[in-house]
C-alpha cells in the first residue's frame, strides 16, 4: 500500500482504521452520528479498495449533493492524487442514473435526448392526464406534446385543474416514489388511479420524457429486464460505496441492490439525519441491506471530532425529542465545550443581516484574536429566498461569497427571456438576436440550425447584420431557399420582436414589461430546455423551467434593482421614471450582467477565502467553522406545507423537520448562532421556531431584545396601519429597522397593548414616518 494511503488510515482512529480495512468482499454498514468520521472512514474504505487492485474507474460512489460529491473527490484527491480522484465516478444517484439511461434510451421508448420533466412539467402532464380522465373516462394511446403549450401558461390554471392537479400530482410522485405501476392499482380495483397513471405514463412517452423518479425506476428496469446491462454493470463497477445511506429511497435502494449483486457493498449512514423523504427517502433501507447482505459487518463510531461539546450536546438534546428513532447512537466527545449557542430574535430579515454582516466585520476584523477566514463561515437557511438579502448586503460591503446553488441567469430561459429585452436597446449587436430566434422558432433543433446558419450566411455576403438579413429573408426581400412555414415562423419572430420593442417605449414599468416578455417564450422552448438532474433541497425545484418561478425570481431581482438605483435619488427619481423604461432597462440589465459576473467569480472560487450561502439540504456532510442558522422561524423549520401548499403538520413531518435543524446545527465546529425574525416585510408578527424551546438553557445564550419566554407567552399582534399614516413607502425604502434607531420614541414597536408606535425608514438616512396599531390576533 503506498506510503500516503497508510499514513491517512494512520490518522483514523482504531475503529474508524477497522471499518475502512475490513474484508472488502464483506458489506460493510456503518452507521455512526455527525461529525464522527463517517466520510473520512469512507475516504479510507476507497483507498483499501484501490491498494486491493480495483482500478478506480471500477469504483462506483454515490453522494445526494453535488456539493458532497466534489467534496469527496478533493478528500480522496488529497491523498490518492489528482489524477486517480478524477478517474472515479462520484455522482448523485440522479446523475448515475441519468447516464444509465441516456444509454440505453432506446430500450426505454426514448430516445438519447428524452426531456426531464421537474416539478412545473410534471404537474402540467398530470393536469392532462386527469382532463383525459375527465373527459373521455379512457386512456390516451398518442399524446401530441404540442398540447401542453395548450395549457395554461403563466396564470394559474384555472380552480378546477389547480385543486384537482395538486391532488393527484401527489398520488403521481408517490406511486413513481414506491414504484407501482398502473397494473398494481388495477389490481387494487382502482380503476381511476389506475388510468390516471396510465394516461401520465403515456404523455411523457409522447413527449420523450422521463420525470425525476422514472430515472430511477427506469434503471432499475434496466438492469432487471435486459441481463446485457446488468452484465456490463458488473463489469464496470467492482466496488460501490455509499455515503449519506439515510436518504435512499426503496427505489433507489433496489437499484443499489442489483449493482451489488457481487457484494462489494460499504454503506456510510446516519438516521437521524434524513431529511429527503419529501423525495421518497426511507430509512428503512437500513433494515432491507441486513436482510438482503445477511453476511454484512456492521460498525459504529460514536466520537464526534468536528464540533465544541456545546454543539454536540445541543444537537443530541434537540434530536432526543424524536420518538421515531431506529439506531440510538451515544456521542462523545474530547473537544473543548467551546462558546454557548446564541440564540437571536431580530426584528426584521433586514436587522437578521445586519446583525450577521456587523459580526463577520467583527470577528474577521484584524483585531480579532482568532480571525476565521471567510471559508470557515457559513450561512445556512431552509429556503433559498432567505439568501437574497444576504448576498445584497455582502455585495455592498464587497465581502466575498460562494452561493451553492442555481446558476439562475445561466438558464436558457432566462438567457432567452433578457436577450428579447436587449434587442430594444439601441446598439444591440447579433448575439441577442440570434438567441431570440433560437427560442422563438418553434421547429426541431435540426431545422432550427438550418434557418439561423442560413440568415447567418447572407448577414456574411451581405455584411449586414443579423437583423438586417432577417428582416431580407422574411419579408422576402430576397429570394432564398426557406419553405413557406420557415417564412411564415421567420416573419412572426420579427413582429414579436416588434411588439417588446413598442412594449418598452409605451411602458414605464420594466416589471410590467418583464412579465409580458415572459408571457411570450413558448413553451416548447421551456420543454426543451432541460433540467439539471441533481436532486437536493432547492435544485428540485428550481431547475424547473416553469415560468412562473422563473419570473418570481427575475421580478424579485427587479425590486432590488429598484431599490439600488433609486436610492436617495428623491425627486430626480420621478423624472427619471417619467421617462420611459429604456434607460431603466438598460441600467437593470448593466445590474444584472454585473451580478452574474461576480457570482461567476465567487463560483470560480469557490474554495478560496468566500462565505458560503446554502440551503440546510445542500449543506449536508460539509463543516464550517462557524455557522449562522437564519430564519429559524416556525413555518420555515418547521415548514409544514409542501411545495403543493398542501397541510403536512403530522409527527413524521415535524420530526424530518427537527432532523433538518439538527443537521444544521452539527455542521459548525467552534460557533453557532441560530437567529430568528420577529416580522415579516408585511409586519406580521412571526413566531420562533418550536424546537428552540428544546435546546436546554444551561447550553444557550439568549441574545434578545424582546425575550424568548417573553414571544413565546405574551398574546400575538399584528401591526396595522393607521388611517393618517401615509399608504406607501417612497420606491426604494425599506420599512425602518427599529432595532437601529436609538433615537425612535417608540423602538418596542410590537409590545402588545401599545396602541400607537412609529417606525421610521432610516435607509440612507431618509427618515419616514409610519403610524402603526397593534392589533390583537390571539
Ligand atoms: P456527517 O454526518 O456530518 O457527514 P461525518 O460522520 O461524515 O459527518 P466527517 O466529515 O468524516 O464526519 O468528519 C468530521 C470532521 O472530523 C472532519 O473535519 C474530519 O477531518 C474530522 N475527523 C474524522 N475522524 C477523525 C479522527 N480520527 N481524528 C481527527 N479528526 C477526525
Ligand atoms: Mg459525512
Amino acid at each position: 500500500m503506498p506510503e500516503e494511503y497508510m499514513k491517512y488510515l494512520q490518522s483514523l482512529n482504531e475503529r474508524q482504521r477497522e471499518a475502512a480495512r475490513s474484508d472488502i468482499s464483506i458489506p460493510l454498514m456503518i452507521i455512526a452520528g455527525p461529525g464522527s468520521g463517517k466520510t473520512s472512514t469512507m475516504v479510507g474504505r476507497v483507498l483499501v479498495l484501490l491498494s486491493e487492485g480495483i482500478s478506480p474507474s471500477n469504483i462506483l460512489a454515490m453522494t445526494f449533493t453535488t456539493a458532497a460529491a466534489s467534496e469527496m473527490r478533493d478528500r480522496i484527491g488529497g491523498v490518492a492524487g489528482k489524477a486517480t480522484a478524477k478517474e472515479l465516478t462520484i455522482s448523485t444517484f440522479h446523475s448515475f442514473s441519468l447516464q444509465l439511461c441516456r444509454s440505453h434510451a432506446e430500450k426505454l421508448e426514448r430516445t438519447s435526448e428524452f426531456l426531464i420533466f421537474g416539478h412545473g412539467h410534471q404537474r402540467r402532464a398530470v393536469i392532462e392526464a386527469v382532463r383525459l380522465l375527465d373527459k373521455e373516462k379512457c386512456g390516451v394511446q398518442n399524446f401530441d406534446a404540442s398540447k401542453l403549450s395548450e395549457l395554461p401558461n403563466g396564470s394559474m390554471p384555472p380552480e378546477y385543474f389547480k385543486d384537482k392537479s395538486k391532488k393527484w400530482q401527489k398520488f403521481v410522485t408517490q406511486a413513481k416514489a414506491s414504484g407501482r405501476t398502473p397494473t398494481d392499482y388495477q389490481k387494487m380495483g382502482d380503476e381511476i388511479k389506475a388510468t390516471i397513471l396510465g394516461n401520465y405514463n403515456n404523455i411523457l412517452q409522447s413527449c420523450n420524457a422521463l420525470d425525476y423518479h422514472d430515472l430511477i425506476s427506469c434503471s432499475v428496469r434496466l438492469l432487471k429486464d435486459f441481463p446485457e446491462v446488468f452484465k456490463e454493470c458488473q463489469e464496470s463497477w467492482k466496488a460501490i460505496v455509499i455515503d449519506e445511506f439515510q436518504d435512499t429511497s426503496a427505489m433507489q435502494y433496489t437499484l443499489l441492490r442489483l449493482l451489488a449483486s457481487h457484494y462489494r457493498i460499504t454503506i456510510v449512514g446516519d438516521d437521524d439525519q434524513s431529511i429527503f423523504s419529501f423525495n421518497g427517502a426511507d430509512i428503512s433501507g437500513f433494515d432491507s441491506f441486513r436482510q438482503d447482505f445477511p453476511n454484512y459487518k456492521e460498525i459504529r463510531l460514536n466520537k464526534n471530532y468536528r464540533s465544541t461539546r456545546y454543539i454536540v450536546e445541543a444537537a443530541a438534546s434537540l434530536i432526543r425529542n424524536n420518538l421515531r428513532r431506529c439506531q440510538l447512537k451515544d456521542v462523545c466527545t474530547d473537544n473543548s465545550s467551546g462558546s454557548k449557542i446564541i440564540i437571536r430574535e431580530c426584528q426584521t430579515e433586514q436587522a437578521q443581516c445586519a446583525f450577521v454582516v456587523d459580526k463577520i466585520l467583527e470577528i474577521t476584523s484584524d483585531g480579532s484574536i482568532s480571525k476565521p477566514s471567510y471559508s470557515e463561515i457559513a450561512i445556512l437557511y431552509r429556503r433559498q429566498v432567505s439568501g437574497k438579502v444576504f448576498q445584497l448586503a455582502f455585495r455592498g460591503r464587497k465581502i466575498p461569497f460562494n452561493i451553492h446553488g442555481v446558476a439562475f441567469y445561466r438558464k436558457k430561459v432566462v438567457k432567452a427571456i433578457i436577450a428579447m429585452l436587449r434587442t430594444t436597446l439601441p446598439g444591440c449587436d447579433d448575439g441577442p438576436y440570434r438567441q431570440v430566434f433560437k427560442a422563438l422558432l418553434p421547429f426541431e433543433k435540426d431545422e432550427k440550425r438550418r434557418v439561423i446558419d442560413h440568415i447567418e450566411k447572407i448577414s456574411a455576403i451581405r455584411r449586414s447584420s443579423f437583423i438586417s438579413a432577417s428582416c431580407d429573408i422574411f419579408n422576402a426581400k430576397i429570394s432564398g431557399t426557406f419553405r413557406r412555414s420557415q417564412l411564415t415562423q421567420g416573419r412572426k419572430v420579427l413582429s414579436t420582436l416588434e411588439m417588446i420593442s413598442k412594449l418598452v417605449q409605451r411602458e414605464h414599468s420594466i416589471s410590467a414589461v418583464i412579465t409580458s416578455v415572459a408571457n411570450m417564450v413558448p413553451q416548447k422552448y421551456l420543454l426543451e430546455q432541460r433540467a439539471v438532474v441533481d436532486v437536493d433541497g432547492g435544485k428540485l425545484l428550481n431547475e424547473d423551467n416553469d415560468i412562473r418561478s422563473v419570473l418570481h425570481y427575475l421580478l424579485d431581482d427587479v425590486s432590488d434593482f429598484l431599490s439600488t438605483h433609486f436610492a436617495g435619488k428623491g425627486e430626480e427619481a420621478e423624472i427619471e421614471e417619467k421617462k420611459g423604461c429604456v434607460d431603466l432597462l438598460k441600467s437593470f440589465i448593466d445590474y444584472i450582467t454585473e451580478r452574474e459576473k461576480e457570482n461567476f467569480r465567487s463560483r470560480r472560487h469557490d474554495n478560496k477565502d468566500s462565505i458560503t450561502l446554502t440551503t440546510i439540504h445542500q449543506s449536508k456532510g460539509l463543516e464550517w467553522d462557524i455557522v449562522f442558522i437564519v430564519k429559524a422561524n416556525e413555518s420555515e423549520i418547521p415548514l409544514l406545507h409542501d411545495f403543493n401548499g398542501i397541510a403536512k403538520e403530522n409527527g413524521t413531518s415535524v420530526e424530518e423537520e427537527r432532523r433538518l435543524l439538527y443537521v444544521a446545527m452539527t455542521r459548525a465546529r467552534k460557533k453557532l448562532f441560530i437567529l430568528y425574525v420577529a416580522m415579516d416585510s408585511n409586519w406580521q408578527m412571526l413566531q420562533p421556531s418550536r424546537f428552540l424551546k428544546e435546546i436546554p438553557d444551561h447550553l444557550r445564550e439568549i441574545q434578545a431584545k424582546v425575550c424568548m419566554q417573553d414571544l413565546q407567552t405574551k398574546p400575538r399582534g399584528i401591526l396595522k396601519e393607521t388611517e393618517d399614516s401615509p399608504t406607501d413607502l417612497p420606491r426604494g425604502k425599506q420599512p425602518a429597522d427599529p432595532e437601529n434607531l436609538n433615537d425612535s420614541p417608540n423602538g418596542d414597536i410590537i409590545e402588545p397593548g401599545t396602541d400607537s408606535t412609529e417606525a421610521f425608514n432610516a435607509l440612507n438616512g431618509n427618515y419616514f414616518l409610519k403610524r402603526f396599531t397593534v392589533e390583537d390576533r390571539s
